[in-house]
């Protein structure tokens, strides 16, 4: 393309629109910190108000003339992990500072550095240099390239787009307790490392595969070991971060993601969190998402472009499956698909060898004790475990994680961090009398599981706690097990009732009183344990698009929904009333074991059943 007057005015004009856009946008002081402190998740001011009543907040950073904060917080919702998160503070709030002080919160203002005279300076310098560099580069481009004014306005290309990793350094050893994923797994690195074999009996490769299960299972961790194995490129990018401001950025993304893809090939394209940008399209409350369907469409587009053959393979993850346009579930897409599940009893023995390795515990610890108190503990769980332990270990100087720490850790990812045991009051005692309710009813139901301590020390929100030994399988639980887990849950406030009348109950249930709700409910609507009959009349999470429980009903007559009610109500009465049986006929034995858990605070569940021995029988449990 030949310089020309016509071709300057061409250029200039959004060239000028862009600079004015750039300047506005990315390099004013007053974003610019805050930019830097990439914290994505996002927290309201209210919740950060009771984040720090709860004392879950460690930090805080203020910028922008105090209009944002980024606080590193942990907290149950947090996954117990210290997070940052971004909040939008209120035009004045004198109050929070204060409030910070007392509670001797770590506290930084980054005041706006650069003052607006620099920044004028700066940008009276830097608006016409930028304008005149970037025309200086467009015409040299247009004159190697054919492209269009398009080519100028990929806004995608200047920022940095997706990971590369050249060498993840991950191999199937570090990957443990999902061994059928990684099977699945151990082909994909043959098709990569020797495609021949494949190509030359007319097999097509695969091109994409799917990873379905909760987080943390080691999704991740699997697609990096396969290209370690294989040694390959590493490519990765996460669905959330398609979520942009402009429409046909994500698209853009996509479309370059796949091109460094095809020049490094083989290689491997990992997308983290698809169903951000795969959801079914269409459909969701309050219309689609114009952005999200072209970035999807542009990545159908790219899967469909490439041949088979030619070395990327796909890896996609998610947690939702359900939630996926079926168009990238067609053959020749994300054709097929690996679940990775929350790992049993060998997988969680095996993962916590994985991390053992490399850290010093003492040899009485059996990682097997550890994988039988940890059920539902993911792979990123036990990890965070033995890291806390170890934390806890350094903490007091000690030189061997033992037992000890990792009891200590288990309980803090289970149910948050400790707090301090309140001092003698009539509400410590409430509180005793409501927690050796439900150890005591836990222990004399056959079906229930065993105590494993009761303590009033505060984790989390809980102001007391009642520990049950978990057991294993928990896929196949029968009606019995149902209702002992309803009387279970129901000892708490029973024993208030008891003790301290109908009108002096708490609040303190009202979890409890939430769990039993849905246990009973399922009761009847999921798992046919009612007079109603064997009738799935509910799913569990029928439609993700709506709240839970919305959206599900309509499924039966009025008729039936009267009579699911009734069940409920039923079903949580007669529990209720052998609950309270349990409470009074035990009176005594209640009495003498919260005398002894306000003196210790924390019983163990071998010292209690030891106590109650001495006044009754406890059934064996089945
Ligand atoms: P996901 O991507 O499924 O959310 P990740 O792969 O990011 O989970 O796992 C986070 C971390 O948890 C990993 O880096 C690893 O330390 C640990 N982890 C998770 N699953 C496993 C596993 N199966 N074997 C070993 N470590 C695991
Ligand atoms: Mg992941
Ligand atoms: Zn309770």
């Amino acid at each position: 393309m030949k310089f020309s007057w016509k071709n300057l005015l061409l250029w200039s004009l959004p060239i000028l629109v862009i600079s004015f856009f750039i300047w506005q946008g990315f390099f004013a002081p007053t974003t610019n910190e805050t930019n830097n402190n990439i914290a994505n998740s996002r927290m309201t001011y209210g919740r950060f108000l009771e984040y720090l009543d709860m004392g879950w907040v460690k930090k805080v950073d203020i910028y922008d003339n105090g209009h944002t904060a980024i606080i590193e917080a942990i907290g149950p919702e947090l996954g117990n992990r210290v997070q940052k998160i971004r909040v939008e503070l209120p035009a004045s709030a004198p109050e929070l500072i204060t409030k910070l002080k007392k509670n001797n919160i770590d506290l930084d203002a980054h005041p706006t550095k650069n003052n607006t005279a620099i920044w004028n300076l700066v940008g009276n310098i830097f608006f016409p240099l930028l304008l005149i560099t970037s025309l200086a580069f467009l015409f040299r481009r247009s004159n190697s390239t054919t492209g269009g004014p398009g080519q100028a306005m990929s806004f995608g290309k200047s920022k940095a787009l997706f990971q590369i990793e050249a060498k993840t350094g991950i191999v199937f050893d570090d990957v443990a307790g999902i061994d059928e994923a990684k099977e699945e797994f151990e082909e994909i690195v043959t098709f990569l490392k020797k495609p021949e074999y494949f190509t030359a009996v007319g097999a097509k490769i695969p091109k994409g595969v799917l990873l379905i299960g909760p987080p943390g299972t080691g999704k991740t961790l699997l697609a990096k070991a396969i290209a370690g194995e294989a040694n390959v490129p590493f490519f990765s990018i996460s669905g959330s971060e398609f979520v942009e401001m402009f429409v046909g950025v994500g698209a853009s993304r996509v479309r370059d993601l796949f091109k460094k893809a095809k020049e490094n090939a083989p290689c491997i394209v990992f997308i983290d969190e698809i169903d951000a940008v795969g959801r079914q399209r269409g459909t969701g409350i309050g219309g689609g998402n114009d952005e999200r369907e072209q970035t999807l469409n542009q990545l159908l587009t790219e899967m469909d472009g490439f041949e088979g053959n030619t070395g990327i393979i796909v890896i996609a993850a998610t947690n939702r499956a359900d939630i996926l346009d079926s168009a990238l579930l067609r053959p020749g897409r994300f054709d097929r698909q690996v679940n990775v599940d929350i790992p049993d009893f060998k997988g969680r023995l095996a993962i916590l060898s994985v991390h053992a390795k490399n850290k010093k515990i003492n040899p009485n610890v059996s990682l097997s004790i550890i994988a039988r108190r940890t059920p539902g503990f993911s792979g990123a769980d036990l990890a965070n475990l033995l890291n806390e332990a170890a934390i806890l270990t350094a903490r007091q100087r000690k030189t061997e994680i033992t037992l000890q720490e990792i009891d200590k850790a288990i309980d803090r990812i289970i149910a948050g961090m400790e707090g301090t045991a309140l001092i003698d009051s009539k509400s410590k005692r409430l509180i005793a009398y409501h927690e050796i309710g439900h150890a005591i009813v836990g222990t004399l139901l056959k079906d229930h599981e065993n105590v494993q301590k009761v303590t009033l020390i505060p984790r989390g929100q809980a102001r007391g706690l009642t520990w049950f030994t978990p057991s294993e399988d928990q896929s196949l639980i029968s009606r019995s097990q149902i209702k002992a887990r309803i009387m279970g849950a129901l000892g708490g406030r029973a024993a208030e009732e008891i003790v301290f009348g109908d009108s002096e109950i708490t609040t303190g249930a009202s979890n409890d009183l939430q769990q039993v709700t849905s246990m009973a409910r399922q009761m009847v609507t999921r798992f046919g344990m009612s007079n109603i009959g064997p009738l799935s009349l509910e799913n569990a999470d029928s439609n993700p698009f709506l709240g839970r429980g919305m959206g599900s009903s309509g499924e039966y007559s009025d008729e039936i929904a009267i009579k699911i009610d009734k069940q409920i109500q039923d079903i949580v009465q007669e529990c209720h009333k052998k609950t309270i049986e349990i409470i009074k006929n035990n009176r005594v034995i209640i009495d003498k074991l919260v005398d002894i858990l306000i003196e210790k605070e924390t019983i163990d569940g071998q010292e209690f059943r030891n106590i109650i021995k001495q006044y009754t029988n406890i059934p064996q449990k089945s």
